[in-house]
């Protein structure tokens, strides 16, 4: 954002600290300054120590300036290429706080955050000088047994939520790295392992508790605000702040078979062809990727003389009994005899957590896009092997995820989610070390998925993608003829756009 970035270098914009103010009452432990804080329209607005300190008084949680203590940690987001300082962080407690903390940022025009898990490969969920709504303390899930129903609040993550869930054999369909927020994740979709035999995250949404631009916490549903609770399964963070996600859970034993074979990258296209032939016909139990990468130099997992070379990969998991899993997913490891072979029974938690250590923290910068694709053309094939020997950094990767069973039954109107009839979703993933090379790694995405839209917009998943700015054509186009539906939806709920730091619909 050139707001924002212009912000992030003048630091002078800010108001000087002349005068520091030392807090008498519990709710600040370091001194603060005179504060000015962004507004969504770019200028510098001054909130008077009264109005902060009144603030303070209100949240059950903290609230945190730039002096202090727990604010350098807690400002930080996943992706290390994201470095903004916003002027005030809300971390809530509860959902009064979030009605709090909206209502203060709408009545003084501040440029807004939301943040769940803070995952968001574009970091949406924070911003230069304005104020950050941090929910990563409301963590808490519920899970009712008996009527397979999971209460989640809005700053838990897939950790969180999955043993909750496991500990009493149930699970809810969501992504697979455990760190990743449920929030962000259910907005725009949410896929993983499960997606085939029960759907996409927002799919098995029962409810969402939604605190809107107004204040108002209201409750969306099928039976409750229905135009809200379509727009929120898919369009991300737009509408309001989900304080508390309700959503639908299936019986899970904790062992699962998983497969994982790894096969020399110089036969990328006939095992590319021969996954998409293997899913094509593929019980909906089992959801897999094929992922095209570089053994990673310095890995102790593989024999460092495969470090740096090419490989592609299947990998999945059966959501049944292992004996079944075993059974139906060894064509894959029979298949061209693989250089290695992972697979094995595991517990569904740990294949939740099977690529945690790819995607560290605040170590790597990431850049992220993505296409949905009808089918997988052998030309697309071609233009996928073509540009995986092309990869700038031995860490990235592309991922081919095929998508069938509930996520395809589904009518394609059933809520506001782009790209569900798409039977592939290539996933193209460039995550490095060091800011000189972020220009070589940035290009690498964006020029394979022009290569294969062939000169027209695509689709692409909202959760996958690096752009801090889509322009409002490639949101209409991204969302067809849904898209005209969510610009009446964000009128209705967010008429003056305070939710914007997002992939944002416009109100008009
Ligand atoms: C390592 C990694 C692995 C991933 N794996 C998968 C995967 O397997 N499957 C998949 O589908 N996706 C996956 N993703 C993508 C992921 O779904 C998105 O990055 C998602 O936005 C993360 O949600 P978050 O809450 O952590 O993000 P945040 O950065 O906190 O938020 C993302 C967006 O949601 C909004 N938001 C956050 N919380 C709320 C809330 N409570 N109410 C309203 N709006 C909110 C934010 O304002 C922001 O616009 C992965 C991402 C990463 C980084």
């Amino acid at each position: 954002m050139v707001i924002s970035e212009r912000l992030f270098h003048q630091q002078s914009l800010y108001c000087q600290p002349e005068t520091i103010y030392t807090c008498q009452s519990s709710w600040i432990s370091t001194p603060m300054p005179d504060l000015c804080v962004m507004s969504h329209t770019g200028k510098a607005i001054e909130l008077p120590d009264e109005t902060l300190q009144k603030l303070a008084s209100r949240l059950h949680g903290d609230l945190l300036h730039q002096e202090s203590n727990a604010y350098e940690t807690t400002r930080k987001v996943w992706n290390g290429i994201i470095n903004k300082h916003p002027a005030l962080i809300a971390c809530c407690h509860d959902q009064n706080d979030v009605i709090t903390a909206v209502n203060f940022a709408r009545t003084h025009n501040l440029l807004l955050a939301v943040r769940g898990g803070g995952h968001s490969v574009a970091g949406h969920s924070t911003c230069d000088g304005g104020m950050v709504i941090d929910l990563s303390r409301m963590n808490h899930v519920s899970v009712d047994q008996a009527a397979r129903v999971v209460h989640v609040e809005g700053g838990a993550t897939l950790a969180d939520m999955d043993q909750a869930t496991q500990a009493v054999g149930l699970v809810v369909p969501a992504g697979a790295v455990s760190d990743t927020g449920i929030a962000g994740l259910t907005l725009g979709g949410g896929i993983g392992w499960l997606r085939n035999l029960w759907g996409l995250t927002c799919d098995n949404l029962l409810s969402a508790d939604v605190v809107t631009a107004d204040g108002q916490c209201i409750t969306a549903s099928h039976a409750e605000h229905p135009d809200l609770f379509w727009a929120l399964r898919g369009a991300g963070g737009n509408f309001g702040v989900v304080t508390r996600f309700t959503f639908r859970a299936y019986p899970l034993k904790p062992d699962v078979w998983f497969t994982a074979v790894y096969h020399d990258g110089r036969y990328m296209k006939e095992v590319l062809q021969f996954y998409r032939e293997y899913s094509a016909t593929a019980p909906d139990e089992i959801s897999t990727a094929a992922v095209c990468g570089q053994f990673p130099p310095g890995s102790r997992d593989f024999p460092s003389e495969l470090h740096g070379h090419p490989y592609v990969m299947i990998v999945g998991m059966y959501a049944g009994s292992v004996e079944q899993g075993q059974k139906v997913m060894q064509p894959l490891r029979d298949f061209r005899k693989p250089l290695i072979d992972f697979s094995k029974p595991t517990t569904h938690l740990e294949a939740q957590k099977f690529f945690d250590e790819d995607y560290p923290a605040g170590e790597l910068r990431y850049y992220w896009k993505s296409l949905f694709l009808a089918e997988l053309s052998n030309d697309a094939i071609d233009t996928l092997v073509d540009h995986a020997s092309r990869q700038p950094s031995p860490l990235s990767g592309i991922e081919i995820l095929y998508s069938g069973g509930a996520v395809t039954r589904l009518d394609d109107d059933a809520c506001a989610f782009a790209g569900r009839k798409a039977r592939f979703l290539i996933f193209v993933e460039s995550n490095w070390k060091e800011a000189q090379d972020n220009d070589a790694n940035i290009a690498w995405p964006c020029d394979l998925i022009s290569a294969l839209q062939g000169g027209t917009e695509g689709s692409f998943y909202l959760n996958f993608s690096s752009t801090a700015e889509e322009k409002e054509s490639t949101m209409r186009h991204n969302y067809g003829n849904k898209y005209q539906k969510l610009v009446a939806i964000k009128k209705r709920y967010d008429p003056t756009n305070l939710f914007r730091l997002n992939q944002n619909i416009k109100p008009s």
